[in-house]
């Protein structure tokens, strides 16, 4: 088997200018840093925050990675194609029972070789507690010494280290934009694309649309994340759509109409709702937004759209 190197990523993605009539109206221009089109399996945000992970295990000759998600989990994915392509073996913690058919997700991560190990929801729950993994590895037959193990989301230090190279992969100036529009899980992508920003483009704003109800928590885990106080980010937790993984006819309808009018495909769990918060941001504000250069981050999910009717 051959195996690239882990810097055969550090590539630059498209960054494309969107017109609908409605960012005509607000006289807007946006464009779309588009890391949905990073690669075709390991997509979008979440190989910013393995890469370092990847390259620390490797660093460490570890074998293996261990990490945690849902059924449909971006990261759970991302992290199987990159074992696969970059020679580490992967163990995915997976909340729920196994169901008779796997999901698309977990078919293409087993057809990727990541070994599946599913945890009850309320053993889910637990799943930084201190006994939790050493029984996990000892289910797996792999010792401890050989494995790196990810939080869920991809979302420590060496993930927001990551995240401080999503503008790069645009590259994005000084100046080229007002204001950076992306989605919030845990902020360990907010964290990372506003610390470059604050060093890089001084007079941007970074706007996180949280996608969890009752978000309110997540300003002080991005503080943790960027360990320093910045102020150039805000976070708007007024767009969840009734929470994780929820959606709304409206956003589901705005998701389409965006396809049509764009032909870039939007996920309802993460960039739709970015992308509904910044439309309605628009009407709110309209006289604050009028000329402003807006740039939206792209992070990927659309793998995980196979799993939700539209
Ligand atoms: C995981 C994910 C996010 C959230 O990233 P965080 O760093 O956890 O905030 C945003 N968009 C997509 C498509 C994701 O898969």
């Amino acid at each position: 088997m051959v195996v690239e190197s882990i810097s055969s990523l550090d590539r630059q993605v498209p960054v494309q200018p969107v017109c609908t009539q409605w960012l005509a109206e607000a006289g807007v221009t946006l464009n779309i840093l588009r890391l949905d089109e990073l690669d075709p399996e390991i997509s979008g945000n979440k190989w910013y925050k393995l890469k370092h992970n990847l390259m620390h295990a490797k660093a460490q000759d570890k074998t293996t990675v261990l990490s945690f998600g849902g059924a449909w989990s971006n990261h759970i994915h991302a992290l199987a194609a990159a074992g696969h392509r970059f020679g580490m073996a992967t163990i995915g913690v997976i909340r729920g029972e196994p169901s008779a058919g796997l999901t698309a997700t977990l078919a293409d991560a087993q057809r990727w070789g990541m070994q599946l190990q599913y945890l009850t929801r309320a053993e889910y729950r637990r799943k930084n507690d201190s006994e939790l993994i050493p029984r996990l590895l000892a289910e797996s037959g792999v010792s401890a010494e050989q494995v790196h193990v990810v939080p869920e989301g991809g979302s420590n230090l060496l993930g927001v280290v990551g995240c401080r190279d999503i503008l790069a992969a645009g590259a994005v100036s000084p100046g080229d934009y007002d204001e950076i529009w992306l989605a919030c899980g845990t902020g360990a992508t907010l964290a990372g694309t506003a610390l470059t920003a604050s060093e890089t483009m001084p007079d941007a704003r970074v706007k996180g649309v949280a996608v969890l109800k009752g978000a309110d928590f997540l300003r002080a885990d991005i503080g943790r994340h960027t360990r320093q106080a910045l102020s150039n980010w805000t976070l708007l937790t007024d767009y969840h759509h009734g929470g994780y993984a929820r959606t709304t006819e409206a956003l589901r309808l705005l998701i389409t109409s965006f396809e049509q009018e764009t032909t870039i495909p939007l996920d309802p769990v993460y960039t739709g709702k970015v992308l509904f918060a910044l439309k309605d941001s628009l009407r709110k504000h309209a006289a604050f937004y009028r000329s402003k250069r807006l740039l939206m981050v792209h992070t990927g999910g659309l793998q995980g759209r196979r799993g939700m009717a539209l």
